[in-house]
């Protein structure tokens, strides 16, 4: 790469225990997900227990799911680690219901790029346990995004990126278990929106397991227009010539909120966003994103991170995703009027982000009232509407 290695200036401590386990058996067959077949999945809810995320997964139709293994906003406070049992009955029932591949999304707090010592240390950390927890569910895929290079260079940035994913994957066992570093839209200094630049950290990972993961609201949002045919025919051989169609075995399928180039990053449901349902039709169904040799690469998924804001969004999602890719007749069953977001949580998310609101409205009031004349003031009072 010609780039300065990245001195660590606090060295992360692991677990010694990572280190002793022993290897993983090796697979001597291909997992029964990587049969040609298109996969299809959504990121799916561990609340309560892992096992949900399954049966959620299962009830929305899809054959594929991605999960977070912990809270994706929390730094983890004590062990990391999931116990045994959990991951062993978590491991079973996967392989019952035959969904995979199994993708895993990083903690969003992680920063990978960061220049800051202690924020580096603690993102190369909880790096290393998530492919710690990855590994103990038996994950395919971990999906990270590169991060954020406050006012460091892009090219400081790469070099910090592939210097992190080196210190956080050492010695620890990976088996099948592949890290996949995703694209961004680019929003303020996020590291990855150019594909060249995704290229370029797995151009420096070459002795770790690391590809990409493809977001198409990301690339639509960092200028890639893969809303018309030619700019879709444009950009796979740019994913083609910089990073390797063979090394994208995870694509997120995400509608945008946001035009071409906007360069910030807001998922929209399947259709009604700005890339649109034709658009998707003709990503769905490229020979070249498939799931099957020889155009395509053998057990390619399609995962959503669409928001769901009503009941039924996510199994609605699932099933365009089928009928887009044309394989309506094929798709696995859903059932019916399954969603993740029940009327109940719907009504207690509404109940609190109106208290929330209020509150925030509160505050704001009283700090006004407080700078208005210097001395704290009772806050008057607030009309609801
Ligand atoms: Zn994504
Ligand atoms: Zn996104």
């Amino acid at each position: 790469m010609g780039m300065p290695e990245q001195p660590l200036t606090h060295v992360p401590e692991f677990d010694p225990e990572d280190e002793y386990r022993p290897e993983p058996e090796p697979e001597l067959l291909p997992p029964t997900w990587m049969d040609g077949s298109l996969r299809i999945g959504i990121h799916a809810s561990i609340a309560g227990s892992y096992l949900n995320a399954l049966e959620s997964a299962r009830k929305l139709g899809c054959n594929a799911l991605q999960i977070f293994s912990a809270s994706p906003r929390m730094w983890q406070a004590g062990s990391a680690r999931i116990p045994d049992a959990d991951a062993a009955a978590f491991r079973a029932r996967r392989a019952e219901l035959g969904l995979g591949p199994l993708v895993i999304h990083a903690n969003y707090l992680i920063n990978l790029a960061a220049a800051q010592p202690m924020l580096r240390t603690r993102s190369i950390q909880a790096f290393h346990d998530e492919l710690v927890r990855g590994v103990a569910l038996g994950a395919d895929f971990l999906v990270v995004h590169p991060g954020s290079r406050g006012e460091a260079t892009p090219e400081q940035a790469v070099a910090t990126v592939i210097e992190s994913v080196k210190q956080g994957s050492k010695r620890i066992s990976l088996g099948n278990l592949r890290i996949l570093i995703e694209n961004t839209a680019g929003m303020g200094a996020a590291v990855g929106a150019r594909l060249e630049e995704l290229a370029e950290i797995l151009a420096g990972l070459r002795n770790v397991p690391a590809e990409a993961c493809i977001d198409t609201a990301h690339l639509f949002a960092a200028g890639y227009d893969i809303k018309s045919e030619t700019g879709l025919t444009s950009t796979i051989d740019l994913i083609e010539g910089t990073i390797g169609l063979e090394r994208v075995p995870v694509i997120h399928a995400n509608d945008s909120k946001i035009p071409l180039g906007g360069r910030v990053d807001r998922h929209e449901n399947i259709g009604e966003g700005k890339i649109g349902a034709e658009a998707f039709a003709r990503i769905l169904t490229h020979p070249r994103l498939g799931a099957s040799a020889p155009q395509g690469l053998t057990g390619r998924a399609f995962v959503l991170e669409t928001p769901i804001d009503q009941p039924g969004d996510d199994r609605r999602n699932v099933a365009k995703l089928w009928e887009l890719a044309g394989l309506r007749e094929q798709a696995p069953p859903a059932e019916k009027g399954f969603s993740m977001l029940t009327a109940a949580i719907k009504k207690i998310q509404t109940r609190t982000a109106k208290a929330e609101k209020a509150a925030a409205r509160k505050t704001k009031v009283a700090i006004k009232a407080k700078a208005s004349d210097g001395k704290p003031k009772k806050a008057r009072k607030i009309k609801r509407g």
